[in-house]
C-alpha cells in the first residue's frame, strides 16, 4: 500500500477513568509530533472493552484534554460505533485463511500448555499452543468461544525502528502466538480494532506510551494481512508512579487537576525532555513546544 501522504496522527484513549500524568505524556506527545510536521491531529475513543468502560469518562476526557488546548482536528471517532467494520476485516482474514475460530477456555489452554511441559508460571502469559488451528484439526466439533489470527507458520521476526526506541524485534510466533480478534465474551480485541481504524483514518504516525510499543509487530502483521498500510510508530516514554511502576489507571494514578491545565501540561513537557514553558497562558507555551519540537525532530 502507498504511504498516504500528509501527516495524520491520533491519540487513542480507553475511556476506563479519566486522563493521568501518563495519558497526558501520550496525548501532549501525539499533538506536538502533529503540529510539528504540519499534521492532523485525531482523538478516537476506543470504547470496545465496554466492561472496562467508565460512564461518563470518554466525555470527561475530552473535557481534560480541550482544557489543556488538545482538541481533536476532526469529529471524535467512537470504537463503539463501529463493530461492523471490524467484522467486515474479521471476515476478510477468515477469507484468506488468517483467522480461525478456537474453542478453548483458559483451562484447556494451560492443560495444552503443561502437556507440552510448558509452565504458564515461566511464560508469564500463555503463547496459544494452536489446538484449533485448521491444520491441527480445527474445533473438533466444540463450539467457537473466539477467533484468532493465524500466524503464518514461516513468518519470520518482525523487524521495525522506532522513532524513539530505534530497531526493534519480536518473534510474534514464538512470544505470543496466534492472538485473539475477536473474544469469547464477543467484544472485539483491541489488536484488531486498532488496526481497522488507524487504517480507516488514514493515520501516518502513531505516538503512544512505551507500554504500548510491544503490540506494534501484532499490529504489523495484522496490517500486512488486511493489505493496508503501517504507519511510522514513535513510544514515548512512560511517567513512573512514586513506587517506581508504570503510572496508570489500574494502579490508582490520581486523576489530573485540569484547574491548572498549564501545570498539568508543564509537566507532561519535562516528561519529554522539553523545556518548562515560560509562557503564562497554554496557547503559547504549545506553540512554544511544537517549535521546540520541530526543531529536534
Ligand atoms: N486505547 C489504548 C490505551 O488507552 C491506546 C491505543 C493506542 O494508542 O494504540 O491504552
Amino acid at each position: 500500500m502507498p504511504a498516504p501522504r500528509s501527516y495524520r496522527g491520533r491519540f487513542a484513549p480507553s475511556p476506563t477513568g479519566p486522563l493521568h500524568a501518563g495519558s497526558l505524556v501520550a496525548a501532549l506527545a501525539s499533538w506536538l509530533d502533529a503540529r510539528a510536521h504540519g499534521g492532523t491531529w485525531l482523538v478516537r475513543i476506543e470504547d470496545v472493552d465496554t466492561p472496562r468502560c467508565v460512564p461518563g469518562a470518554a466525555e470527561h476526557i475530552l473535557a481534560q484534554l480541550a482544557s489543556c488546548g488538545l482538541v481533536s482536528d476532526e469529529p471524535v471517532l467512537w470504537q463503539s460505533q463501529r463493530c461492523g467494520h471490524y467484522q467486515a476485516a474479521l471476515d476478510q482474514l477468515v477469507q484468506a485463511g488468517r483467522a480461525y475460530p478456537c474453542g478453548c477456555s483458559r483451562s484447556d489452554i494451560e492443560r495444552a500448555l503443561l502437556a507440552r511441559g510448558l509452565n504458564r508460571e515461566r511464560h508469564h502469559s500463555a503463547v496459544y499452543p494452536g489446538t484449533c488451528r485448521p491444520d491441527q484439526g480445527g474445533l473438533q466439533g466444540r463450539p467457537a468461544r473466539a477467533w484468532r489470527f493465524l500466524i503464518a507458520p514461516e513468518q519470520a521476526p518482525v523487524h521495525w525502528t522506532d522513532l524513539a526506541l530505534g530497531a526493534q524485534v519480536q518473534d510474534v510466533a514464538r512470544e505470543v502466538g496466534d492472538f485473539i480478534l475477536k473474544r469469547a465474551d464477543g467484544l472485539w480485541a483491541y489488536q484488531l480494532a486498532v488496526v481497522v481504524d488507524d487504517a480507516a483514518q488514514g493515520i501516518t504516525h502513531v505516538v503512544r506510551g512505551a507500554d504500548l510499543s510491544d503490540n506494534t509487530p501484532r499490529q504489523m502483521l495484522l496490517q500486512q494481512a488486511l493489505g493496508v498500510h503501517t504507519p511510522q510508530y514513535r513510544h514515548t516514554p512512560l511517567v513512573l508512579g512514586e513506587n517506581g511502576e508504570k503510572l496508570s489507571k489500574q494502579n490508582g494514578a490520581r486523576a489530573l487537576d485540569l484547574g491548572t491545565p498549564l501545570a498539568a501540561l508543564n509537566a507532561a513537557a519535562a516528561c519529554l525532555g522539553l523545556t518548562p514553558a515560560p509562557a503564562h497562558d497554554t496557547p503559547s507555551a504549545l506553540r512554544a513546544w511544537t517549535d521546540e519540537w520541530a526543531a529536534r525532530s
